[in-house]
């Protein structure tokens, strides 16, 4: 599924681009969204030339093309062009949207957009939609896409918050492939404790072993329930793990290790370095049987 961006996010006048405090505001949440979607969720943008003209052409050239001081435009090529995916709208007629979306701006701006929504109907895809400001604060909860010539209308998956884009990230896109991909899967760590706490906290730093790394790139099933417990884990201090009644965290005498549980008969190995440090040993789905290690 694509994302559409509302031009509210995009798109901003002389006069609040001119007010600090109102860009400011815009950038970060432009440029929080772009980092979402381009680093979390990994899927595209829909988009069209006659979008792009309004960003880069007068009349309505955007105001933060003037300023290069700004960080906006290295982000741009980094995280908005690499994602897009253009639709040709060239016959294609504006659509309806109820309720009436807040658009500020030049009509070109607004009609393209609603050129691009219309040809997202007759595709019949499903969006996501990001909100700018002023839309994310003045909906009723849905907006709905409509025409004249088309049976099927479109509700697109509100982002109202660029962090609501966590609700939708998918654990195959961080999960490890190889050895390589040790930093790929911290973030995918990160990415689900934001998730699950709203914020990135652990009571333990840790480390991940090149074994652990290898099993996890065995594992096709139970990755969502993997990545919560490690979390969970990494939340806790040792005795909250160990009275957890889904972790179980407990102490292996024979081989000096921890385990904790995945689920029932699933269990990662670590063990404590520097300081209270986690490293994360093994990975022992069900039917290895580890007891004794
Ligand atoms: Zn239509």
């Amino acid at each position: 599924m694509n994302a559409s961006l509302d031009p509210d996010l995009l798109f901003i006048s002389d006069d609040n681009w001119n007010n600090p405090n109102k860009r400011d505001t815009f950038l970060g949440n432009l440029k929080d969204n772009l980092e979402y979607i381009d680093e979390y969720l990994k899927i595209r943008i829909n988009w069209s030339d006659e979008l792009e003209a309004c960003l880069w052409n007068a009349p309505v050239k955007q105001p933060w093309h003037r300023d290069y001081k700004n960080q906006i435009i290295p982000i741009m090529y980094r995280r908005f062009y690499p994602n897009l995916e253009y639709k040709d709208i060239s016959n294609v007629s504006a659509c309806n949207v109820e309720p009436t979306m807040y658009f500020e701006f030049d009509d070109n701006i607004s009609i393209s957009f609603l050129k691009l929504m219309h040809k997202i109907i007759i595709e019949s895809s499903d969006s996501y939609l990001s909100l700018g400001l002023h839309n994310s604060s003045n909906h009723n909860g849905q907006f709905t896409f409509f025409c004249c010539c088309c049976p099927n209308r479109i509700e697109p998956v509100l982002i109202n918050k660029p962090n609501e884009w966590l609700n939708y990230i998918n654990v195959d896109n961080y999960w490890p492939i190889n050895r390589n991909d040790k930093g790929k899967f911290k973030k995918g760590i990160n990415a689900f404790c934001f998730k699950e706490y709203q914020d990135i906290k652990f009571a333990n730093e840790y480390e991940i072993s090149n074994a652990f790394l290898d099993d996890l790139c065995r594992e096709n099933t139970n990755r969502d329930n993997i990545i919560q417990k490690i979390v969970k884990r990494l939340r806790s201090n040792h005795n909250e793990a160990r009275l957890d009644r889904n972790l179980r965290d407990e102490y292996i005498e024979q081989s000096q290790e921890y385990r904790f549980y995945v689920d029932y008969n699933t269990r990662i190995h670590y063990k404590i370095i520097n300081n209270g440090k986690l490293l994360f040993l093994r990975y022992y789905p069900q039917g290895h049987h580890d007891d004794g290690l």
